[in-house]
């Protein structure tokens, strides 16, 4: 593995753990160039998913996407980088053996994970995948989540 540092291909693994649900592994890996540290994660590798979107065309499943939505959610909140990494892998774990998938049921399996981990993380993520385009909807989704 390259040293995102130094760019030198010359590590050892200093650690390696199992994340709780057991889907992801973790290394903690020294770089013996310039001795700084960092961490690779190994997740289960899921056949190509297809994902139907809302206008019927159908693209490859694309984890970086759904990650990037999920980050943007949490921005500022204490989320850790490795539960946005479970939270992927949870997701693309529900998908295994599927070979189509409509947008819609990934960005509401996101927002239930999403919702364990972070409420306002949740609200962000629910306000921009369901594109609210008013203060009511916005306060309906509130409403909806104090109620639940
Ligand atoms: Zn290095």
């Amino acid at each position: 593995m390259k040293c995102p540092f130094c760019r030198e291909d010359n590590d050892r693994v200093v650690e390696t753990r199992l994340s709780d649900d057991g889907f992801i592994i973790r290394r903690r890996r020294a770089c013996n160039a310039c001795r700084r540290r960092f961490t690779t994660y190994e997740r289960i590798e899921i056949g190509k998913v297809r994902v139907i979107k809302r206008d019927g065309t159908r693209v490859p499943f694309d984890r970086d996407k759904i990650r990037q939505g999920v980050e943007r959610a949490c921005w500022k909140r204490p989320v850790r980088e490795s539960q946005i990494t479970e939270l992927v892998a949870e997701l693309e774990t529900s998908l295994e053996g599927e070979t189509e998938v409509e947008s819609q049921l990934i960005g509401e399996m996101a927002m239930a994970l999403l919702r364990k981990l972070d409420e306002i993380a949740y609200v962000r993520f629910a306000s921009v995948y369901r594109k609210f385009e008013t203060a009511q909807d916005f306060s309906e989704a509130l409403d909806k989540m104090i109620n639940d």
